[in-house]
């Protein structure tokens, strides 16, 4: 076997180096069943629930430009809707019984794509790397556009003050990963509890040209919505991001339309779970080369 150099093409480096241009090679790669943490069976049957045959049990407002933190209890059924205006959501997970399980970004990034919808799952940090949460229901379904863009991404962070003040040089306390922190402190998380988001309804992408994050208007509208299943008993946050639908540059002097957004949770009837088991933390047990057994 030669190399897979394709047809023989050539990149130009910036500093006019040429290099030879080969084929992308899909990192993770493996089948549906190592990446998938819902069988097909419970997937479907998930999906093809009636809504008479499942029960809400709580209803939350996000309010514009703010957080709410809230419990979804593991085989429930988490939505996240749009119930007014266009609008992103930056959410955070933790295990709920372990918070220093939280939501892990980039490896989710890397496990699916750099945006997420129906079967793909939220991923939990090392050491324990298992499915949080599956995506079961995606209204909006964007797919990748033309500029590359796609909609829920894992690829960005959070608005925060930090990075405000390096671009602007002035303070400010509107922004998603201040509205996280305050929306954990209930529950004794902290500041540094709060992580890389999954920015639900958000439509971003890396411009060709220069590979820098860009975002385009959210195409969310009213009634749109995306659900999860959760694999966890978790805590979640949500925050109504106060960029609104991010048509405008991080710190432009452009006041967004912001809106809130909606949470309900839906428990389903127990016959769906009967055969379900909860996903383990990772069964590596290598001691990273230090254990004297191995
Ligand atoms: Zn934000």
């Amino acid at each position: 076997m030669g190399s897979k150099s394709g047809s023989g093409r050539l990149h130009a480096g910036a500093a006019g180096r040429k290099f030879v241009l080969h084929d992308p090679v899909v990192c993770y790669n493996s089948g549906p069943e190592q990446r998938n943490a819902l069988s097909p069976d419970m997937f479907d049957a998930i999906t093809e629930l009636p809504d008479s045959d499942r029960t809400l049990i709580e209803s939350i407002t996000i309010p514009a430009r703010d957080a709410r933190a809230f419990n979804v209890t593991a085989g429930s059924i988490c939505r996240i809707e749009v119930i007014e205006g266009s609008q992103v959501a930056d959410l955070n997970m933790w295990n709920a019984q372990n918070p220093r399980e939280h939501f892990y970004a980039s490896k989710t990034r890397q496990i699916h794509a750099s945006h997420l919808s129906v079967r793909d799952s939220l991923w939990s940090c090392m050491p324990y790397l298992r499915p949080m949460a599956t995506i079961v229901k995606d209204s909006i379904s964007y797919g990748i556009d033309e500029d590359n863009a796609g909609v829920h991404d894992v690829i960005g962070s959070r608005c925060d003050p930090y990075t405000h003040f390096v671009m602007t040089r002035q303070s400010t306390n509107h922004c998603c990963h201040s509205n996280l922190t305050r929306s954990v402190l209930p529950w004794r998380l902290t500041e540094h509890d709060v992580h890389d988001v999954f920015n639900v309804f958000m439509c971003t992408g890396f411009t060709r040209s220069t590979g820098q994050y860009f975002a385009k208007p959210s195409p969310a509208v009213k009634g749109d919505h995306l659900e999860f299943f959760a694999h966890l008993d978790l805590l979640v946050a949500v925050s109504a991001c106060p960029q609104g639908d991010v048509s405008y540059a991080c710190g432009s002097s452009e006041e967004p339309y912001c809106y809130p957004l909606g949470v309900q949770i839906f428990i389903i009837p127990e016959r769906l779970l009967d055969r379900y088991n909860t996903p383990m933390p990772s069964a590596y047990s290598g001691a990273h080369g230090l254990s004297t057994n191995k």
